[in-house]
């Protein structure tokens, strides 16, 4: 997998945050996106909440690429200087 394999991305920027990181979360938005705007009416499996526990099940259910999974978040977005510039 790419994001475990690059240490030459994960060069710090100029602005202290990784390069690897920067992509990985334009990656996770572009995503994002791209599922928002192509629901299924139905799937196998409905997530409710992507908090710790959520994002893990949805995360492991989605390795078998037979089924189908849905994870809803109800939260707010969690861009925010609290969790991104967390020491
Ligand atoms: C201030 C604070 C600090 C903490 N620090 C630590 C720590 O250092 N180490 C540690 O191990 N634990 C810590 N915890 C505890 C840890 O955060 C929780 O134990 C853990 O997040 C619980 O996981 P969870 O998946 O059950 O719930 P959550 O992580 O709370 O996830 C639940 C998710 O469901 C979403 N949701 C709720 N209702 C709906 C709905 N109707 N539809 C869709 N989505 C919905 C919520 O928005 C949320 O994102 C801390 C907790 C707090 C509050």
């Amino acid at each position: 997998m790419k994001i475990q394999n690059s240490t030459k991305e994960a060069a710090m920027s100029s602005k202290g945050e990784t390069e690897l990181g920067e992509n990985f979360a334009e990656r996770v938005y572009a995503n994002q996106r791209k599922l928002r705007s192509n629901l299924k009416p139905q799937y196998d499996f409905i997530i409710c909440g992507s908090g710790s526990s959520g994002s893990v099940v949805a995360r492991r259910l989605a390795e078998n690429p037979d089924v189908s999974v849905l994870l809803l978040e109800a939260g707010g977005d969690d861009d925010v200087p609290s969790v991104t510039d967390a020491d």
